[in-house]
């Protein structure tokens, strides 16, 4: 696959954004906005119909790929941030319980906090038994019924976390949702194009996605994909290009939660970059990164000061933390020698405390698609010449 240009740097920031783009996906951002950017839903004549065709694909890409009933199901937003608040503030209710994992990051944290603290909503935390060795998809779900009330409503849990390379059973858990009548809210930041995800089969009735990450496409787009029946009210009022002359902005998905014009160019990255994964196969995707973790949890671990963060999750992040140094400071160090990885918190106060992480964080080096075991080389000579 041909892609961007890296001008000698090392990228391992995938968690962040996924870097470089794949040269087919800055062809179709570019072709957009020279021949085909007119604005979806607004008008009929030709380049707002091409527009709308374009919107329309990549709905059903996205829908084919994480295999929900239709097209419509598919809904844009800005990111998974918006996705997420969208299905926390909109589907719940005064007096509902929420239950989220001690893994999740502040994009769904932040949200239920803030309902909680305003007396709207109760919630608890589970534990997804990340230290744990005896961790089985049945010990996470038994962890999860401790915690139930007889007004839980929804559950939030990531796919995978953004701090090690920990999954979720996603299957286990919609299934034990779906048998006590709980929805089921994935936070797919960091596994959608990295793992299989089929919402039909791990029963989730809300996913939210990025375009940047693993999906390969543009900043600043992201989906919301609904379950059959899921029907959120949105955050945002204005125009979607139906019923004009209403005042209330209500009716069908998926133009119920897209208010104002869709970041069309976005959307036809994205498009582009859904279809690259289906080229390339997510299990292929899933096996090359684990590769790259092994490789690099295997010599970095193996030096003095080093200690990897759950070495037993293999996928696309690896965090580790250098005895006597601060996380910010080895990222920093790594950056001047022209690697690109994240030190500190990540956004992710809740999986820091769990991993017993919250005094100095971690420096997370993320893979994608686009790493090779020569990435894995530099790293490690710049981290063993930091150790000295
Ligand atoms: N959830 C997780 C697990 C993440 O890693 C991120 C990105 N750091 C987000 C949510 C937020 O994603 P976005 O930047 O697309 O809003």
């Amino acid at each position: 696959m041909d892609a961007g240009q890296l001008n000698g740097l090392v990228y391992l920031d995938n968690a962040a954004t996924s870097f470089p783009k794949p040269s087919s996906v800055v062809d179709a951002v570019r072709d957009c906005l020279l021949y085909e950017c007119g604005n979806a839903g607004r008008g009929s004549h030709l380049l707002a119909m091409r527009a709308a065709e374009r919107v329309y694909e990549c709905r059903e890409r996205l829908a084919a790929f994480f295999e929900v009933d239709g097209p419509e199901q598919v809904c844009f937003t800005l990111n998974t941030t918006e996705a997420l608040n969208i299905a926390i503030k909109g589907l719940l209710r005064r007096g509902d319980h929420v239950l989220i994992s001690d893994m999740e990051h502040n994009a769904v944290y932040r949200p239920v906090y803030k309902l909680w603290s305003e007396g709207k909503i109760e919630y608890d935390v589970f534990s997804s038994l990340a230290l744990d060795n005896r961790r089985t998809p049945s010990a996470i779900c038994a962890e999860i019924a401790k915690r139930m009330r007889k007004n839980t409503r929804m559950l939030v849990c990531t796919g995978s976390s953004n701090i090690c390379s920990l999954t979720m059973p996603l299957e286990e858990i919609g299934d034990f949702c779906r048998k006590n009548g709980i929805i089921f809210v994935v936070d797919g930041a960091q596994c959608a194009g990295h793992i299989p995800i089929s919402m039909k089969k791990m029963k989730i009735d809300a996913l939210c996605l990025p375009s940047h990450k693993g999906l390969l496409g543009a900043q600043g787009c992201g989906a919301l994909i609904l379950g059959k029946g899921i029907l959120p009210n949105g955050l945002c009022e204005g125009g979607n290009g139906i019923a004009s002359l209403s005042g209330v902005m209500e009716g069908e998905l998926p133009e119920r939660l897209e208010a104002g014009t869709l970041p069309l160019a976005a959307i036809a990255g994205l498009c582009e970059g859904v279809r690259i994964i289906e080229e390339l196969g997510v299990d292929a995707i899933e096996y090359h990164e684990k590769k790259l973790f092994s490789l690099a949890a295997e010599r970095i671990g193996n030096m003095r000061r080093a200690k990897i963060f759950c070495p037993q999750y293999k996928g696309s992040v690896l965090t580790f933390s250098l005895d006597g140094y601060g996380s910010e400071q080895v990222a920093d160090m790594l950056s001047r020698d022209g690697i690109c990885v994240r030190g500190g918190f990540h956004c992710c106060a809740l999986g820091h405390k769990t991993l017993g992480s919250d005094s100095n964080g971690g420096v997370r080096v993320s893979f994608g698609v686009h790493n090779s075991s020569k990435d894995i080389d530099r790293l490690v000579a710049s981290v063993a010449d930091i150790i000295g």
